[in-house]
């Protein structure tokens, strides 16, 4: 599933590590037509051959792949579109998506309980990446798979990225895990209940029912649970760990300390004054880092190294806190207790890469001007902060960029 955030990160789509860069839109070229990838599909397939791809593999495979410039426009496009993380969490972590996860829990009760034995990794947490993945199976996804990363590859913007995520997906064909009718997904080529990219697919899908096909796209979600589990362990999950904790922050705390930056001791953020929202004492995970991912008007939390684990399948803040509150809640946890400031609105792309601009000119390098509000912009942001006597957030909202106008 693809996120868009307007803080603190535009998402990312899942399991990549490349981002969107709305920076080379300025080269952009036209859409491109049938038979400017009728062309580019001839000039690939001997790259494919050369790649060790069977002919008969891809006969089969690309004589279905079509262009599709919906795809090309949903991919140049998605940068645009930005939420809050409030509005993101309302329908990442709506009643609905519990009802339906705490459904999803008893029906597979038994899977989850394997997956969780064999992978230390909690099925709440397995089910919370399903739930937003593909609403826990019902959204996987009906585009052609091949068809879409042709397209992709064959438009210009990541051409080597979706070039190398077909020649994977073409390998998964040629293994004889799906055919090319069953190899469906969303539209940047995420498949299955928990839309793993081809490559991620090559690197941790396991055939758990143990039927010889590793198979993350059919209804029955075995292997794609597992998979899931299995990905999250090899990036360090603790197992009994959570992935942090909705925590209160005590009157003239030091807004300087509010980054994944910052790593400290639970007990040194003890003897700061954090507190855990639904009171008690703060539990010890190791080094623990507070977030404040609507600024200081909004929640925090206090993170672990988990947190880390989960950013693995998207690296947007708000994902990865929608995940683990969503996994709190299937486990009968309470709502985050705080409030946002609803009254704030996201920035758009150009509002985004405006306030990079003057944040640049005003002597506080944001490192780039790309609209992605990462962890350089936010440190910007917090030292505009500072020098103007504003509490030192880092949220970066319309009020930061009138300021600075
Ligand atoms: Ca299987």
């Amino acid at each position: 599933m693809v996120v868009l955030l307007a803080q603190p990160v535009a998402a990312q789509s899942l399991n990549t590590s490349e981002g969107d860069a709305p920076a080379e839109r300025t080269q952009m070229k036209p859409i491109g037509s049938e038979q400017g990838f009728a062309d580019w599909l001839a000039g690939f397939r001997p790259r494919a051959v050369a790649a060790g791809i069977a002919p008969d593999v891809l006969d089969r495979a690309l004589a279905q792949a079509r262009f599709d410039p919906k795809i090309v426009e949903r991919d140049r496009n998605q940068s645009e579109f930005t939420k809050t993380i409030w509005d993101y969490l309302d329908t990442a972590v709506s009643e609905d998506r519990i009802r339906h996860g705490q459904r999803a829990l008893a029906q597979h009760g038994a899977l989850l309980s394997r997956i969780e034995a064999d992978y230390g990794v909690d099925r709440h947490v397995v089910a919370a990446i399903w739930g937003l993945e593909s609403a826990y199976g019902s959204f996987r996804g009906d585009i052609p798979t091949i068809g879409a990363l042709a397209t992709l590859a064959y438009d210009a913007r990541r051409a080597a990225f979706f070039e190398a995520e077909l020649m994977a997906a073409l390998k998964i064909i040629g293994n004889g895990d799906v055919t090319p009718q069953a190899m469906r997904g969303s539209w940047a080529g995420a498949m299955g209940h928990t839309q793993f990219m081809p490559s991620s697919w090559w690197a941790h899908a396991v055939d758990f029912d143990g039927d010889g096909r590793r198979d993350v796209w059919s209804d029955d979600p075995a292997d794609a649970l597992a998979s899931a589990a299995a990905y999250l362990r090899h990036w360090g999950w603790t197992s009994g760990a959570p992935w942090g904790l909705e925590v209160r922050l005590p009157d003239g705390f030091d807004y300087d300390q509010t980054t994944e930056r910052v790593k400290k001791p639970v007990a040194e953020w003890q003897a700061l004054g954090v507190v855990p929202m639904a009171g008690g004492v703060l539990p010890d995970h190791g080094l623990a880092s507070v977030l404040l991912p609507g600024g200081a008007r909004g929640a925090a939390f206090l993170i672990f190294s988990n947190f880390q684990v989960i950013e693995r399948y998207n690296t947007a803040d708000a994902y990865v806190i929608a995940v683990g509150h969503l996994a709190d809640r299937l486990r009968g946890g309470p709502a985050i207790a705080a409030s946002w400031p609803r009254e704030l609105r996201a920035l758009s792309l150009a509002e985004r890469m405006e306030l990079q601009e003057r944040l640049g000119a005003a002597g506080f390098d944001p490192q780039g001007v790309d609209g992605r509000i990462g962890p350089n912009t936010i440190a910007a942001v917090k030292a505009f902060q500072r020098a103007g006597g504003m509490v030192p957030d880092g949220y970066a909202s319309l009020e930061i960029l009138q300021a600075l106008r």
